[in-house]
């Protein structure tokens, strides 16, 4: 059947409506898509637009011409004043340096009582080259730091305020422990000559016992300059060889007549393991053992004392000396054992009463043997003894080249024209006697002595010399000045071979000599054989050997002039007084005499704060006890009278450290009188 023609007609149009309407929809439906795309675009911009508008700080834009392109609503809100004084506004202060710049800076910025922290960093606003500029309120944080800076500088003040104050609290220490120890002398010195009277009886009882406390009080307050010298870190060590078997030997004997008192047996062993020289401080060496074996002798009734010392040698090279003290006494509990380190610690009240001390002196001896690189450590047992044993970690000294031995077969080798006419001059009488014993010792017989320069010159008008000996320090007319006036009398006949014996051993020392027309010089303390070494360069004569020159001698000697310090050298003044024990006793009288008036003149000259007389009493004192072998002594004053009457606070020092090794001394001496009784 055939469709009506409209028919078709009709369902044509309706499909054509149907096709255009599919392609409408897809149509409508892309450009729906399209413009999602596009609005979401647009909102993400304005959100991004809106993030300068929403930023809680204040930021603004500054075209490089210098006008403000762009603030945000935080800016306006924190400089209120900015819509009014625009890019005049402070916080713009110095932005025509920045105009140029191509990376971002900082910079703090004050205004008013607020800081604000800037970031500026160049870019681009509508093609426009412009500064962005970020600010920040850092008012809080810079208090804050402020703040912080003070509480530092508060600490620092306290911390150095803590530092003076141990310091005066040092000094308060050392001067009263001196102010005691002056009538202490006094009281010990007395009572000393009273106990060796024998008053007999109970006086003799009484007498006895104001002895030994006086003593124990001298002993206390050496402790507590000790402590309060380490407490204000004033307490040095030295670094000089040393032969710690003498000291051992030295302690021992020391401490023998205690042990011998008490009925103990004491004993000491030196393994071969030790080097024969160590380098470190003697004396301080000397106050650890001190320490140890007074108290190991103190609490112990019955059994023995005994010293023992290993090495080993370190890694560096260093040796590793341990020495033990062990007693039989009566033994210090476990849980007590490490408090007896602490200070003003004992193990038990009782034993305090029964024994007395202070309990510094094992704290004492700890704070030594720490400063010694090494360390103090205990073993005890209650009842059946116990043993301290300190370790110290030294270097080794090595033997020099140029050791007696060597210099002891030169001597015997040549000789000296003992002919030859000899001065001496000192105004000291220990040093003239020395100078004495030594020439005679050498094989000189007959020689002048001159107390002055003026003398010396004196006896040359008088009789030609071959060699004069001239001290450089001397009231009046000084050796210089004695030697000048020498050489302006000499004839060519009679030109005497001048040699400065001085205390300076100072560089410029030898040049000074030189240019007052000596021709060479030896320092103080004298040694016999470089005494030798120079007479036989001046006057080469005839062999003759010796005298009086066992090796134990210059094996001191050789220490001593390594600068050894032990309160006295008895080897040396065995040497000084060819081993007499008269002569020796005479010596000693003299000295005893001497030293005791120098030292009275420098104190007086230290009250009056006359520090040149100071100097030179110093200076005296200094030749003294280096010819008598008082080595600790010497070497203080040897550092006193380099200071030449300057700097008052090392005066003041030193003062001190000589007036505590005149005590030491007088303390040594004692005990060899006592032993000799
Ligand atoms: P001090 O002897 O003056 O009291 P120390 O510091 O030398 O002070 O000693 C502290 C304490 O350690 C002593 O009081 C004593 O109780 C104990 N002590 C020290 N050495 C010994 C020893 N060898 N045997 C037993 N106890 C000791």
């Amino acid at each position: 059947m055939l469709m009506p023609f409209w028919t078709i007609i009709v369902i044509a149009a309706f499909m054509f409506m149907l096709a255009e309407g599919a392609l409408y929809l897809r149509r409508r439906q892309k450009r729906t898509n399209s413009e999602r795309v596009l609005f979401r675009a647009k909102q993400e911009v304005q959100e991004i637009a809106q993030l300068p508008l929403n930023n809680p700080y204040p930021l603004f834009q500054i075209s490089r011409d210098g006008n403000v392109v762009f603030v945000n609503p935080a800016a306006i809100k924190t400089f209120p004043d900015l819509n009014e004084k625009g890019s005049e506004h402070a916080i713009f202060n110095g932005f025509e340096d920045f105009f140029d710049i191509t990376e971002s800076l900082m910079r703090e910025v004050p205004i008013g009582s607020n800081v604000y922290h800037q970031i500026i960093t160049p870019s681009h606003n509508n093609g426009e080259d412009v500064l962005i500029i970020y600010c920040l309120d850092i008012t809080e944080q810079k208090k804050y730091e402020k703040e912080l800076k003070e509480a530092h500088r508060l600490t620092e003040k306290s911390r150095q305020a803590e530092k003076e104050a141990k310091e005066a609290r040092g000094a308060f220490l050392a001067n009263m422990s001196h102010e005691l120890r002056t009538p202490m002398n006094g009281i010990i010195g007395l009572s000393d000559i009273l106990v060796e009277d024998g008053l007999g009886g109970e006086k003799q009882e009484m007498i006895n016992a104001v002895n030994s406390s006086a003593r124990n009080l001298l002993i206390l307050l050496n402790d507590i300059l000790d402590f309060s010298k380490i407490e204000a870190g004033e307490l040095s060590m030295e670094a000089i060889p040393f032969d710690i078997r003498k000291v051992i030997t030295q302690i021992e004997s020391l401490q023998s007549p205690m042990a011998k008192q008490k009925g103990l047996q004491m004993s000491s062993h030196v393994s071969d393991a030790v080097p024969k020289y160590l380098v470190g401080d003697p004396s301080r060496l000397q106050q650890i053992l001190n320490n140890l074996i007074s108290n190991a002798l103190k609490f112990t009734d019955h059994g023995s004392v005994a010293i023992s010392v290993n090495g080993q040698l370190d890694d560096q090279g260093n040796c590793v000396t341990k020495i033990s003290v062990t007693d039989t006494g009566i033994g210090i509990p476990t849980e007590k054992q490490a408090s007896v380190f602490e200070k003003f610690q004992q193990a038990d009240a009782s034993t305090a009463r029964k024994y007395g001390g202070t309990g510094l002196g094992l704290s004492i001896t700890k704070d030594l043997a720490e400063l010694m690189n090494g360390s103090m450590s205990i073993e005890s047992e209650e009842g059946v003894g116990t043993t301290f044993i300190a370790t110290i970690i030294t270097p080794v000294a090595e033997v020099a080249a140029d050791s007696p031995d060597d210099t002891a077969s030169e001597i015997q080798e040549s000789g000296i024209n003992m002919n030859a006419s000899v001065m001496i001059v000192d105004d000291h009488p220990i040093n003239l006697l020395f100078m004495r014993k030594v020439l005679t010792q050498l094989g000189f017989e007959g020689f002048a002595e001159a107390a002055s320069g003026k003398k010396a010159v004196d006896l040359f008008k008088e009789k030609p010399y071959d060699v004069i000996l001239m001290d450089c320090q001397m009231p009046e007319m000084d050796g210089f000045e004695a030697a000048r006036a020498i050489r302006e009398i000499e004839t060519a006949e009679n030109e005497p071979t001048i040699i400065a014996v001085t205390a300076d051993a100072m560089k410029g020392a030898e040049d000074k000599c030189i240019a007052a027309g000596m021709d060479d010089y030896i320092s103080k303390p004298v040694e016999k054989d470089k005494l030798y070494g120079l007479l036989k360069k001046w006057i080469p004569g005839n062999h003759r050997e010796l005298l009086g020159d066992d090796k134990d001698n210059k094996d001191s000697q050789h220490l001593i002039q390594k600068g050894q310090s032990i309160v006295f050298d008895w080897a040396r003044l065995k040497e000084f007084t060819g081993d007499d024990p008269e002569v020796e006793n005479q010596i000693i009288d003299i000295f005893v005499e001497n030293l005791n008036n120098d030292i009275k003149s420098l104190s007086s000259s230290f009250d009056n704060k006359d520090y040149k007389s100071w100097d030179e009493w110093a200076h005296k004192l200094f030749g003294a006890c280096a010819h008598m072998g008082a080595e600790a002594m010497a070497k203080v004053c040897d550092e006193a009278q380099s200071l030449s009457g300057k700097d008052v606070a090392k005066i003041e020092r030193l003062h001190f450290g000589i007036l505590e090794q005149y005590n030491r001394v007088q303390q040594a001496l004692r005990e060899k009188a006592s032993q000799a009784a």
